[in-house]
């Protein structure tokens, strides 16, 4: 099941790639693995899906118990609370929702007790919800101005969760927003920024289409 999900799912990817003149090998397949118990993501690994993120740190540490046999590339794309910073700083290659100067500090801190540098995406809340995450477009350049003086953090691009909508076309206005978040970041700080995290079960193709390079999906991929 697991494994027919996989590949509808790539099948999909690729069609958005062909359409946008996109190459597959630009783009990350990340199993958004909440909802799903450590078989299932066995299953998916096995299927292909080498990267996995992770929402809450306590059931992170448990299914990463339950799968420590496997060579996966952990994210975590979830809300994180500082005081939980310590437990997954040297188990994550990727942290999708830094969001907050303290947030990114306490990333800072932990890693260089480990000497570490750790790789961080800055959540953005496009849709200005207010019971989401993520630091408003206004804060931005100040979190990521913030977080280029913390020598243990490495921000390599953006991500964001952006309202849920029925039909996805109506969704692109966001991802958009994202992109061009990115591009004034690049331009402003003349840097590259290789990463946008975007996109989920209801809109990967449209976000493929408007740049993404990482897809969470979930439910498309473990139901
Ligand atoms: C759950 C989750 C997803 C996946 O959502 P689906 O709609 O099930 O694909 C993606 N990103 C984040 C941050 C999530 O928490």
């Amino acid at each position: 099941m697991v494994c027919q999900n996989v590949q509808r799912i790539e099948e999909r990817i690729l069609q958005a790639c062909q359409r946008s003149g996109r190459s597959r090998e630009e783009i990350i397949l990340l199993g958004a693995s909440k909802y799903a118990d450590a078989e299932k993501i066995r299953q998916a690994y096995q299927c292909g899906v080498k990267v996995f993120g992770e929402s809450r740190a306590q059931d992170f540490l448990k299914k990463l118990e339950l799968l420590k046999d496997l060579p996966i590339d952990w994210h975590f794309i979830g809300r994180l609370q500082t005081n939980k910073v310590k437990y997954i700083i040297d188990k994550v290659s990727l942290i999708h929702s830094v969001d907050r100067p303290n947030l990114a500090e306490e990333i800072n801190k932990r890693a260089e007790k480990i000497q570490k540098v750790q790789d961080v995406l800055i959540e953005v809340n496009v849709g200005g919800e207010e019971t989401k995450g993520g630091v408003s477009p206004e804060e931005l350049k100040n979190l990521f101005e913030y977080c280029l003086n913390l020598k243990n953090i490495r921000v390599l691009g953006l991500m964001a969760i952006p309202p849920y909508e029925e039909d996805p076309e109506k969704v692109r206005p966001y991802f958009i927003k994202l992109r061009k978040l990115k591009e004034m970041l690049e331009k402003d700080y003349g840097i590259k920024l290789p990463h946008l995290s975007m996109g989920m079960s209801n809109d990967f193709e449209v976000a493929v289409e408007e740049g993404a390079t990482i897809l969470r999906i979930g439910s498309a991929l473990f139901s």
